[in-house]
């Protein structure tokens, strides 16, 4: 397995806002370090299969289709999505490379200081043009959380990384791109213009965190990045906001049930903020994605104790309930279809296949389906201001509900 940089660029704006993260990270056992998620599993696949079209310019991500991918934790199938979705990247990445002239460098290691080999990173694609602009670009597979392109910490790390592996005063201007595909509602490629001095002066901000990590009383200090911080489980910092926002008396309560004899589920009481003041309620919602990092975390570390055979006080491991699955479906079909008495219809369904599954289908194409497809209303949802999509108002609503009637 690669070796993790204790600076780096991912965790950038973790050690850059909570300089006592990395000390708590490094006191973490063994098996709780570096810990990957089956969605960044299939992202180091996607990823990978990205960087070997761009290694050898004649491959694209479909002559990858349905091959077997390797990541950490599992082999993932090539699959439509992640074809379509590599293919913008890959397409990106080809396309620049030819209007800025450039050189490319693939998964290219960087480090934005120079003075540090304890901070470093690998970048996906840097492309330098000779003697004038470098542009780092680097591929989300995520389709759940955005990551915005705008002063982003872990891109400038790459950029600042980029600059000085080619030497600042070679380059005119930089641009940080973040390709981002599978994130509906917003723009999939987003570059970010940035000058060489915003990049250096970003390297002075990191010289300064790097500095207050190393401190013995390094401050623990919440914030968004926890939802990524491999300590969050076991950061006094977070549990003591997490107790604060929603528990009282937790304790009393389970000792309570133990003393009982069950097994502790108590209902708590919660504290809820007062809907009518903004900042608590603005406050509130700020937690919440840390504390869902805080909860899975935690389950996380119990059920690993559990399959490591050390018990867990109050807690068990058990089976999820399986559903019935055929054993040998082609031979079942087989017989099913020379069954007398029995028509094809009555042991399998048919569906339309999807818009997307259905514009490459020879004969049909886009514009039929785009003639044939309407876009239905979604769910009104809850995110951050900064989130890319239009905000939807109560007017929009009214405005929308009085168009449906006069129709
Ligand atoms: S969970 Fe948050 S506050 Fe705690 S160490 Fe990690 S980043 Fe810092």
């Amino acid at each position: 397995m690669a070796k993790h940089a204790v600076l780096s660029a991912s965790g950038a704006s973790r050690w850059i806002g909570c300089p006592g993260s990395v000390r708590l990270c490094a006191e973490l056992p063994a098996r709780f370090k570096n810990r990957t998620s089956v969605y960044a599993d299939e992202g180091t696949a996607a990823h990978s299969v990205g960087e070997q079209c761009l290694r050898d310019g004649s491959f694209l991500p479909e002559d990858f289709r349905n091959h077997l991918i390797p990541a950490e934790l599992k082999e993932w199938v090539c699959n439509d999505d992640m074809i379509q979705a590599v293919t913008i990247y890959v397409e990106y990445v080809r396309r620049r490379q030819r209007e800025m002239g450039a050189n490319l460098f693939v998964e290219a290691r960087v480090r934005p200081l120079p003075e540090r080999d304890d901070m470093y990173g690998t970048a996906d694609a840097v492309l330098v043009e000779p003697y004038g602009e470098i542009e780092v670009i680097d591929y989300k597979h995520g389709a759940g959380v955005y990551v915005s392109e705008v002063d982003n910490d872990q891109m400038k790390f790459y950029g600042l990384g980029a600059v000085e592996n080619v030497g600042p005063l070679n380059i005119s201007g930089g641009k940080i791109t973040i390709v981002q595909p599978r994130c509906q509602g917003t723009e999939t490629v987003r570059p970010w213009d940035c000058s060489v001095d915003d990049l250096l002066n970003f390297g002075d901000v990191m010289r300064a965190a790097r500095i207050e990590t190393e401190k013995l009383d390094a401050p623990l200090i919440p914030g968004d990045y926890c939802r990524w911080c491999p300590a969050a489980a076991l950061c006094p910092a977070l549990n003591a906001q997490a107790e604060l926002a929603v528990v009282d008396d937790f304790a009393e309560v389970i000792a309570e049930h133990e003393a009982r004899g069950v097994v502790p589920e108590p209902e708590v009481t919660v504290t809820l903020p007062d809907s009518d003041d903004p900042d608590a309620l603005y406050l509130a919602l700020c937690m919440l994605p840390a504390l869902d990092h805080f909860k899975k975390r935690v389950v996380e570390m119990a059920e690993d104790n559990l399959e490591h055979n050390i018990p867990v006080r109050g807690h068990k491991l058990v089976r999820k309930r399986a559903n019935r699955a055929w054993v040998d479906p082609v031979a079942l079909e087989t017989r099913l279809r020379n069954k007398k008495g029995v028509k094809v219809g009555d042991f399998t369904t048919r569906a339309l296949k999807s818009p997307a599954q259905m514009e490459k289908v020879a004969g049909i194409g886009k514009a039929f389906v785009a003639d044939q497809c309407h876009n239905p209303k979604g769910g009104l949802t809850l995110v951050r201001a900064e989130d890319p999509r239009p905000e939807v108002t109560l007017l929009d609503e009214f405005a929308d509900a009085l168009d449906w009637t006069q129709d």
